[in-house]
């Protein structure tokens, strides 16, 4: 059916890809990916011909530019699956512009849901799931990055950010110096590869495990919610079920 095709591709695991996604990419009418080498070498590894079916790039510098072209294929009927570089499309990753040009001609939007590293981490981090906020990158810039996370201090949630190994030590400083040493964290790295790697504990524990190495790999990094926030939210919970239960007379 014609309409753009979101497939999640996998974060390090080649295995880790869905049937359906799978079949999606075997018959799409048209393949786009943020890097057509590494669609072409996944669509290989499952053994899953392009044969003459076009394989279009479509990246941060060219989305503006290759989506109304896109669009007009799937307006005459063709179906368009993308795939950004690793996990979801549009998570820190194109898409984006792609799916609302998408929207405003009407044409469907499907998603064939899959990995994200933000959900992986998550889930073996030992932080509360209940809640979770992704930020993405901090900015690089000192000043700019100081301000993101003075803004997240007091968020009520998980909060879950992506940072490249280069300033993986810095963040750990920055964020002990606008959250304070003693909240918890998790830092992970190389999931779902060879060298996956979890550390957790006090912003102040981690930073020491990873001090003076030389950091190589995929990295997120998560941070608990503030003590009193989590007290905030307590009593904001009590209030509400004190005011259902006034209701329910
Ligand atoms: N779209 C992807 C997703 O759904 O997770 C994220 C793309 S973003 C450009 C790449 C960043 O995701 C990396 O710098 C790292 O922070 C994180 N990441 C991707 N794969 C990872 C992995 N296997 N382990 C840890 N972090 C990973």
């Amino acid at each position: 059916a014609p309409g753009l095709y979101l497939v999640a591709t996998p974060i390090g695991a080649a295995r880790d890809i869905t049937l359906r996604a799978l079949d999606i990419l075997a018959t799409a009418d048209v393949l786009a990916a943020e890097d057509t080498r590494t669609l072409r070498h996944l669509m290989e590894i499952h053994g899953i011909p392009l044969g003459d079916r076009p394989l279009v790039a479509v990246h941060d510098h060219n989305e503006a530019a290759a989506s109304p072209r896109l669009v007009r294929a799937m307006s005459e009927g063709k179906s368009v699956a993308y795939a950004s570089e690793a996990g979801t499309p549009m998570v820190s990753d194109p898409g984006f512009p792609l799916a609302r040009a998408c929207i405003a001609a009407g044409l469907p939007v499907i998603a064939a849901p899959g990995p994200s590293a933000a959900l992986c981490a998550l889930t073996v981090s030992g932080l509360p799931s209940d809640r979770f906020l992704f930020a993405g990158f901090a900015p690089a810039a000192a000043g700019a990055r100081r301000t993101f996370l003075d803004g997240l201090r007091d968020v009520g949630a998980t909060l879950i950010l992506y940072e490249s190994p280069k300033r993986i030590n810095q963040l750990l400083k920055d964020l002990s110096q606008s959250f304070g040493e003693m909240r918890q964290t998790a830092v992970c790295r190389e999931l779902t590869k060879r060298f996956e790697e979890v550390t957790r504990g006090t912003l102040a524990e981690v930073s020491a495990a990873y001090a003076g190495r030389d950091v190589k790999g995929e990295i997120v990094v998560l941070v608990d919610r503030a003590a009193d926030v989590q007290a905030d939210q307590g009593d904001w919970e009590e209030a509400l079920d004190r005011a259902l239960d006034q209701m329910s007379v």
